[in-house]
């Protein structure tokens, strides 16, 4: 049976954390079995950082450094940066001239973060056309499944609704219309309970040393109710608890038992999940320092992966260029 051909990315907005891994990461991994292209999305980042004056080739090369640290593998899946393939951009003009307005503007998620990011100026073209850009992203693989979170599901049916009024309109079955594959990921939460995010700075990043993840963990918040060590606990309003779920499965039935017996205090129990944690994020910090070191070895790996990516993209874009009679 062929492979899947799988498109997938993320916009280097910051360097990953916990969250993006169990969200995204450790989902990518198991497709690299397939056909699997993994971009690094600097175009979209754009879209809402344009003001921002950090520089974007380095948190490219901060977010390629956190993809081969958690075990996307050049060898296995094609790793490549959104902007060194042009053709992203082409087939994103192109698509705009058929994508109608009101398709962008109906798109629930446009409305949502026009909301959550009042503080940014983002009533832009470049932010309103956001799905036109990621269906191009797509498309231009060919793709057979996108790898999503809930949230995008809107963005999906929207490529998928392009490629069909492109294909209809110049009678041409150029584009093939992509399936998008829900995973379900466990729900990571911040140290301060709240969604794990940059903009809250509660995040754990794959880049914090055993000494920082030791410090974010002995802050994290645990059970409110609970204000003293003889104070029952309540491990399921706890964001310990669930790092406890997650990472340290096999004693999580203990680790309930005695909090709600108060057979356990909250600062032995965030040390032995500061310990867990510490198992699990060392590999990953340690590779990535090393490659860090190592810069022309990464810069290698993306030219290599977006070569690749803009052969293959090439072709589509040539196709849907002809089928527009350009
Ligand atoms: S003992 Fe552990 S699970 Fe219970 S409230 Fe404290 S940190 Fe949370």
């Amino acid at each position: 049976m062929a492979a899947l051909r799988v498109l997938s990315g993320t916009r280097p907005t910051s360097q990953l954390h916990l969250g993006n891994l169990l969200g995204a990461l450790d989902n990518w991994k198991k497709y690299q079995k397939e056909d699997a292209f993994f971009m690094i999305a600097d175009w979209h980042a754009l879209t809402t950082e344009y003001e921002s004056h950090l520089s974007l080739a380095d948190q490219v090369f901060e977010v390629a450094l956190d993809y081969l640290a958690s075990g996307l593998d050049p060898k296995k899946a094609t790793i490549f940066v959104q902007s060194w393939v042009p053709q992203h951009a082409e087939l994103a003009l192109l698509l705009s001239m058929i994508t109608p307005l009101s398709w962008l503007e109906r798109n629930p998620t446009y409305k949502d973060q026009i909301r959550e990011l009042a503080d940014k100026d983002i009533k832009t073209h470049g932010f309103l056309g956001y799905p036109v850009l990621q269906a191009a992203d797509i498309l231009l693989y060919q793709a057979d499944v996108v790898p999503v979170g809930e949230d995008q599901l809107p963005h999906l049916e929207l490529c998928r609704e392009i490629a069909r009024r492109f294909n209809h309109l110049y009678q041409k079955n150029v584009f093939k219309e992509p399936k998008a594959v829900l995973s379900k990921v466990p729900k990571l939460p911040g140290l301060d309970g709240r969604k794990m995010s940059k903009s809250y700075g509660n995040a754990i990043y794959l880049s914090d040393s055993p000494k920082e993840v030791e410090q974010k963990v002995m802050q994290m918040v645990t059970d409110p109710a609970r204000k003293r060590r003889s104070d029952k606990g309540h491990p399921e309003v706890c964001p310990v608890y669930t790092y406890h779920q997650i990472f340290n499965a096999k004693n999580e039935t203990t680790v309930a038992k005695e909090c709600r017996a108060a057979e356990r205090g909250c600062v032995e129990c965030k040390r032995e999940m500061c310990q867990t944690l510490q198992v699990f994020m060392t590999p990953m910090y340690e590779t990535r320092s090393k490659l860090k070191k190592n810069k022309q070895e990464v810069v290698d790996i993306l030219k290599a992966g977006s070569k690749k990516a803009a052969a293959v993209a090439q072709e589509t874009l040539e196709r849907a260029k002809q089928a527009a009679g350009m």
